[in-house]
């Protein structure tokens, strides 16, 4: 059966073996996220390589997603990679210190925390699960006393309760890094912590003037994971390609109880802006050292795909865990399931849309058509994938097809839920295209003989933008 949800897994130790790799890419991953976070440029070059010639190998679209690390105050390193944090202690976090931490103190990436801080404030580390209260801001260092002990390890982040970090979304790293993603040219580039539409507006510039030398550009995906990000949801999807719901921070800032209702309300209204949503963080958290997940585990990823998102994001379960394979193999599994319970409810969603592109209106044209005549298969020929993007946000059980030329939309499309890309060799004959779409599904098993299919594509032929006309067939 197949799956309309996708599926992001992050690369990591568990998971940068080629072996590896390839087992999470047949099992199901759609997208693979390089997290910036983590590890130097020459590393995501060269596990950006590795990605696709792994995909190459199997055969399959792989969307390669730059995630840049942002503002996020980390810690540094340690000694012995990590310390056991006691109640009561006391635990300095030193922006000037360079040299690796210890039980006393940790050296941080983001040099600004000394002035974003005052006594009091309230710090959660490793996504909240160690809390330190500030007693004192002496220079560069920010004296805290350890209020919730735990194991705190390389890198792990650090947030402020209630939000409040003066920092730009963009920090001189990310610059850097951005250079390095369009150089292997990244389908997504995530952007940490933006606050307001402007960050993503800066991030897209940047984006474009590093990606000239390649003629690249990239679709952008804004991070939702600071409370002052919230009420400018709408401006912040406009000018982006997609949101992540990235539970991980948002939990912290907005208060865990929060994250739930939020999620929601971000999923709808990405898809009713014609954008797409990845949910992320802590999904499949116990399979990081276990091989089944938990029964709320398997409800919060079942809710996601109820709630409609694009795809479900594995971070540490991949990246570090013991069972990276088996983890994605149960959420797709979960995701299927998931799927088959879900209600379509296209025509009320139809009564209030209204369109006024003629390509977006083919788009739902066919959507509708597929749904009620209940066709086999949707196939959209794409060039930017914009015909399969519209058609995907609307459940419907009709699969989506998107047949481009264009391997960039073939990659990029991987995102979108229930779309399956496809490459098709660029044609000018619209009959001859027509004939070939159908050849190539046909051949693959998903049409036979009799199946009615809808089909869309734009004539004159290869136009991004162009699609004008729908046709319905039956397979001889
Ligand atoms: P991160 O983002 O894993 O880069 O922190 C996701 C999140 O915050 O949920
Ligand atoms: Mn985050």
């Amino acid at each position: 059966m197949t799956r309309a949800t996708k599926i992001v897994a992050t690369l990591g130790p568990a998971s940068s073996d080629p072996d590896v790799l390839e087992r999470l890419l047949r099992v199901g991953v759609d997208v693979v996220r390089l997290n910036f976070s983590h590890g130097k440029a020459q590393d995501h070059i060269n596990l950006a390589q590795l990605v696709r010639s792994v995909a190459d190998k199997v055969g399959k679209p792989v969307a390669l997603m730059a995630d840049l690390q942002g503002p996020k105050i980390r810690v540094g390193k340690f000694v012995d990679g990590k310390v056991l944090l006691e109640a009561g202690q006391p635990f300095v976090l030193d922006a000037q210190r360079s040299e690796p931490g210890d039980l006393q103190a940790v050296g941080l990436d983001y040099k600004e925390l000394p002035r974003d801080v005052r006594p009091g404030d309230v710090l959660l580390l490793n996504d909240g699960l160690i809390k330190l209260t500030v007693e004192v801001v002496r220079g560069e260092q920010v004296h805290t006393r350890v209020v919730l002990g735990g194991v705190l390890s390389n890198n792990k982040g650090i947030n402020k309760a209630g939000g409040g970090l003066t920092a730009p979304a963009l920090t001189a790293k990310d610059m850097d890094d951005i250079k390095t993603a369009m150089a292997f040219q990244c389908d997504y580039l995530a952007v940490s912590f933006p606050k307001n539409a402007t960050d993503m507006e800066m991030a897209r510039q940047l984006a474009n003037v590093a990606g000239e030398p390649y003629r690249h550009k990239t679709a952008l995906i804004a991070k939702i994971e600071r409370t002052e990000a919230i009420p400018n949801l709408e401006a912040i999807l406009r000018a982006s390609d997609g949101i992540m719901v990235a539970r991980g921070d948002l939990a912290v800032e907005v208060g865990n109880a929060a994250v739930p209702a939020l999620q929601k309300r971000m999923i709808r209204m990405a898809r009713e802006l014609d954008k797409v949503v990845i949910t992320a963080t802590q999904m499949m958290e116990s399979m990081i050292v276990a091989p089944v997940p938990t029964r709320a585990e398997v409800s919060d990823v079942a809710n996601a795909v109820l709630d409609g998102t694009d795809a479900v994001m594995l971070s540490a379960e991949t990246a570090a865990g013991k069972y990276p394979v088996e983890t994605v193999e149960q959420m797709a599994q979960i995701a299927v399931e998931a799927e088959r319970a879900e209600d379509v409810k296209l025509d009320a969603d139809f009564t209030a849309k209204r369109f006024n592109r003629i390509d977006q209106s083919i788009a739902m044209a066919a959507l509708f058509t597929a749904h009620h005549l209940g066709c086999k298969a949707i196939v959209a020929l794409t060039e930017s994938g914009s015909t399969a993007l519209w058609m995907s946000r609307h459940s419907i059980k009709v699969p989506i097809f998107g047949l481009t030329s264009q391997p960039q939309s073939h990659r990029r499309m991987t995102l979108y839920r229930n779309v399956q890309p496809l490459m098709m060799p660029k044609m000018s004959d619209r009959d001859e295209a027509l004939a070939k779409a159908e050849a190539l599904l046909v051949g693959l098993g998903v049409l036979r003989p009799g199946d009615t299919y809808a089909i869309t594509c734009g004539e004159p032929m290869g136009h991004p933008g162009g699609t004008n006309m729908m046709r319905v067939c039956q397979v001889a």
